[in-house]
């Protein structure tokens, strides 16, 4: 977990192709789904392109139709999931159905002069519905309100791993590969 523009999909993406595990972006699966225009797309888009979150039953429902797909010995690492306390109750529900747990959650700090800067520079490369202005500074409060609490929760259950998320993707991925040691 982390804040809007700390890294989460980029750093996901270094720790399976090392680890050999399943990146699960809930953030990536909506995007798909727009892109292809399903009915999941549609109404994903909505909330999207202006920065809030999707329902929780939605999200969830997506994923555990994914984790379905997913062999139980492969490790998964969810990069924009759970996002609220509810996604985290319902991701443990949906693990223990498969006989499966949460081993860590790893927060990736970045202040947030820092996020805006990055988002609006990702803004000129990528054309992200968004990575608009108004719409980046409503996801950093979305994630205020609705996910920082989860920061709390996770620590209570002794889970969490905080790693700092400055400086370069090499930086930051090999603190990552020491936050999740123990955990392959
Ligand atoms: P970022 O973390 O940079 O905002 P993501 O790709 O993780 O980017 O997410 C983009 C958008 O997808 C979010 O702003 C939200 O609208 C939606 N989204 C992603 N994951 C979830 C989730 N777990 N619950 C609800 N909405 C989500």
């Amino acid at each position: 977990m982390g804040p809007p523009g700390s890294g989460k999909g980029t750093q996901a993406k270094i720790v399976v192709e090392q680890a050999g595990w399943i990146q699960l972006s809930t953030g990536d699966l909506f995007r798909l789904h727009a892109r292809i225009g399903s009915e999941l797309g549609r109404h994903a888009a909505t909330f999207l392109d202006k920065g809030e979150y999707v329902p929780d039953d939605v999200t969830v429902q997506m994923v555990r139709e994914r984790m379905r797909e997913i062999p139980k010995p492969t490790r998964v690492l969810f990069d924009g999931f759970p996002r609220t306390v509810a996604q985290a109750e319902a991701l443990d529900a949906l693990l223990t159905e498969s006989g499966r747990t949460v081993g860590a959650v790893v927060l990736l700090d970045v202040p947030r002069d820092e996020l805006t800067r990055r988002l609006t520079e990702r803004a000129k490369s990528e054309s992200r519905s968004d990575d608009d202005p108004e719409v980046i500074a409503t996801r950093y409060d979305v994630y205020l309100t609705q996910t920082a609490p989860l920061i709390e929760h996770y620590e209570k259950r002794k889970l969490l791993r905080r790693v700092d998320g400055r400086g370069s993707r090499e930086k930051v991925g090999s603190r990552m590969k020491k936050a999740l040691g123990g955990t392959a």
